[in-house]
């Protein structure tokens, strides 16, 4: 089918859609983006994702693109437009495509940001089979720029960390740097040791997950202990279990870490308790 997809105002075919060449995130990675899940045709988080994105732009000096405001507008009319029921709407915002390219940034007077939205329709999303099996992570050195609290569309890395991962017959990889695990490819990390539940402490070195934020909120509020702390590959080894978070996984078990199995070797009691109290919540107040 072919999806309906917003590119600059515009809703249009994807067949018709169309970004310049100079367009400054196709030649330099110079843009941000955003991904926010859609469930029961509502979407998730979306206040948190947006707040996000407005700090992006501010840190990368970017200039704010004048639809900012109306964002919950245009995600609603893509999942109306693609009869989204579960699925994730994926955001890019880049500088804009200057008449050449140059590594000075262009004037924002007469350069406007390209803003480009589409639909991923992903039904069963909430369902996931791997949710009830968990998945099996390597670690590797993290290799990535030193900003990682901004959501850049610069994701080369990650992505050969996947491929790292998919050689290794696995599903994911957790970045180490200094010997300490930062986060996953594309999610934060968690362990669970003695009933706490340990995650790395927000600063340049993670993204601030919305799905984190979210889960350490419901974890507090269901008297849950948290310590937000680095932690090594060993510890997860010894942890009672380990999960993941990100907006199109939600609370994923890790079963596996560099070939050692984690618990049991199934999905861990609390794991599956925040990703139904995640769920749930979240659902209940999707927009
Ligand atoms: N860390 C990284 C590196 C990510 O790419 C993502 C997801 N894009 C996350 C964490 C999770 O963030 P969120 O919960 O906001 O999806």
């Amino acid at each position: 089918m072919t999806r309906t997809v917003y590119v600059n105002g515009e809703y249009l075919p994807e067949t018709e859609a169309k970004v310049s060449i100079f367009d400054r995130g196709f030649l330099m990675a110079d843009g941000v983006y955003e991904v926010t899940s859609v469930l029961d045709g509502k979407l998730i988080d979306f206040d948190g994702h947006a707040k996000r994105l407005e700090r992006s732009l501010r840190e990368l000096d970017m200039p704010h693109p004048d639809v900012l405001p109306d964002l919950l507008d245009v995600h609603r009319e893509l999942v109306r437009l693609n009869g989204i029921e579960e699925g994730m709407i994926y955001l890019q915002i880049t500088r804009g495509a200057p008449d050449d390219r140059d590594f000075v940034f262009p004037d924002p007077e007469t350069t406007k940001p390209t803003v480009v939205l589409f639909t991923q329709n992903k039904p069963g999303l909430a369902n996931s089979p791997a949710a009830k099996k968990g998945i099996k992570i390597i670690s590797i050195e993290d290799q990535r720029w030193a900003r990682r609290d901004i959501k850049t569309v610069q994701l080369l890395f990650p992505s050969m960390g996947k491929m790292m991962a998919k050689a290794a017959g696995k599903d994911d990889a957790w970045m180490v740097e200094d010997g300490a695990v930062t986060e996953g490819t594309s999610n934060n990390a968690y362990i669970i040791k003695d009933n706490t539940i340990i995650t790395r402490h927000l600063g340049n070195e993670i993204l601030h997950g919305i799905t984190r934020a979210a889960v350490l909120r419901f974890a507090k509020e269901a008297q849950m202990k948290v310590e937000e702390r680095s932690f090594t590959i060993a510890e997860a080894q010894e942890a009672d279990e380990a999960f993941i978070t990100s907006a199109s996984t939600f609370v994923m078990p890790v079963v596996e870490i560099d070939d050692v199995t984690i618990g049991t070797g199934t999905p861990g009691p609390i794991a599956a308790r925040l990703r139904e109290i995640y769920l749930d919540e979240s659902r209940k107040v999707a927009v």
